[in-house]
């Protein structure tokens, strides 16, 4: 029987460990210290570390943890992090033994260049980094448009059930947008209402599921025509193909406030 602990870092971040009571696999471990304490709280000992991508607050602990624990690393084969001992790509797997866990991974560019993520078919646990949020979608600093709609559908088509555990804690923001380019979406009303009672008692949004995703995140619902009627409306788009509007999308989101 498997579990995942939350572990909040920095301003806004969530480390993940999967554990089984003893043994611990954690996700994209940006902080050392943080990890370290949830271990020792815990009583449980470090067996893997998972990395989505390259960016700091999501490896930068890696090092200090290696000094505590000698256990493999997994993360993307596109991406230059030295102290990855098993580098993945799209259709391989990892397994472990303890924690007893299977994972196949997904390549999911668009954030950075080789941006994977890990889908624990049996828990129904999705580990997706900054590629899809509760509510939103990863910058493109990487990628383009088109690969961030590809990696996103891909993300879309798991189970509706699946739980979609990100990497920040970004909903209420992005409900907010969400709320503006979709005016009449009662979901996402009901939605930030909920969300921000979590917050409200100081609990994470995260994780959120794929089914809630497709009801209520503007970055997997751009194919509605409500959704391009409101960009052209707010002078954000004149092409009204899939891809310039996702792209629109994304460019308003980076500029909102
Ligand atoms: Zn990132
Ligand atoms: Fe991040």
């Amino acid at each position: 029987m498997l579990n995942v602990l939350t572990v909040p870092a920095f301003q806004d971040n969530y480390l993940w460990l999967i554990h089984d009571g003893k043994h611990a696999a954690v996700v994209d471990p940006g902080d050392a210290a943080p990890i370290l304490a949830a271990l020792e709280e815990h009583r449980l000992s470090l067996a893997a570390i998972l990395l989505t991508h390259h960016h700091a607050d999501h490896v930068g602990g890696v090092p200090e943890l290696l000094r505590n624990f000698k256990v493999p690393v997994f993360g993307p084969r596109q991406e230059a992090i030295p102290q990855i001992t098993h580098p993945l790509g799209e259709g391989e797997t990892v397994t472990l033994a303890e924690p007893a866990l299977r994972l196949s991974v997904l390549d999911v560019p668009g954030h950075t260049r080789g941006h994977i993520a890990y889908f624990a078919a049996e828990q129904g646990w999705l580990f997706c980094g900054d590629t899809l949020f509760a509510g939103g979608c990863g910058r493109l600093f990487e990628g383009t448009p088109e690969q961030m709609l590809a990696s996103l559908a891909k993300l879309a088509a798991l189970p509706d059930k699946t739980q979609i555990y990100c990497a920040h804690e970004y909903t209420l923001a992005n409900l907010r947008f969400a709320n503006e380019v979709e005016p009449e979406n009662v979901a996402i009303k009901a939605r930030t209402q909920q969300e921000q009672a979590k917050r409200d008692r100081g609990q994470p949004t995260v994780p959120s599921t794929i089914g809630l995703e497709k009801s209520t995140n503007p970055f997997l619902r751009y194919r509605e025509s409500g959704i391009a009627d409101r960009l052209v409306a707010a002078g954000h788009l004149s092409d009204r193909e899939p891809i310039a509007v996702f792209a629109a999308l994304r460019q308003w989101k980076n500029s909102y406030r």
